[in-house]
């Protein structure tokens, strides 16, 4: 039971526009650390909705640092990151620590005023939880996925279940494809 609530996400949303952003702000969060694939664009996409571009410069208006952290090669964060107008790291190894503790870094947030939003249990939400930052799951903008994450939908969705927590259902229009 102890090892299920490193994986207990503090907050569960369809999509990052459900993402009370000055609810997070008055609570202290001040980083937001951001997956990329099926969390901001659909897996292996290059898409970038206006919707989410709109969501980004709210969050900064805000006050918010932003920064992503992706386990996809560097090419293709960079470009993405780039598009947002916001650092990306990449082959970020998550759950490892490292690549959170840059983020960080880069963003000059502490743990306690940093959260990380994510699409996967065993990556975005443990590797958050394990440095105390606020986990925030969405649920994967698409069912398309890199083989390995596929693999684990399973376990993640029993894993949820056994911490009592249902995903939302996934957010309709959530920007996954032009027009
Ligand atoms: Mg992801």
């Amino acid at each position: 039971m102890r090892f299920l609530e490193c994986l207990r996400p503090r907050l569960l949303v369809p999509a990052v526009f459900d993402i009370d952003l000055d609810g997070l702000w008055r609570q202290g969060i001040r980083g937001l650390i951001l997956d990329l694939d099926n969390t901001l664009v659909a897996w292996g996409s290059d898409f970038v909705s206006d919707r989410l571009i709109a969501w980004v410069s709210g969050a900064r208006v805000r006050g918010f640092r932003l920064c992503v952290s992706a386990n996809a090669r560097a090419g293709r964060v960079k470009q993405m990151a780039g598009r947002l107008g916001i650092p990306g790291i990449a082959n970020a190894g998550k759950p490892r620590r490292q690549a959170f503790q840059r983020a960080l870094q880069i963003m000059g947030t502490g743990p306690g005023e940093t959260a990380v939003v994510g699409d996967q249990l065993f990556t975005d939400i443990l590797g958050g939880n394990r440095l105390g930052l606020f986990t925030i799951l969405v649920v994967p903008l698409t069912s398309r996925d890199f083989v390995w994450t596929r693999i684990v939908r399973h376990p993640e969705r029993l894993v949820l279940r056994a911490l009592g927590l249902t995903r939302p259902t996934r957010a309709e229009g959530a920007g996954t494809h032009p027009g």
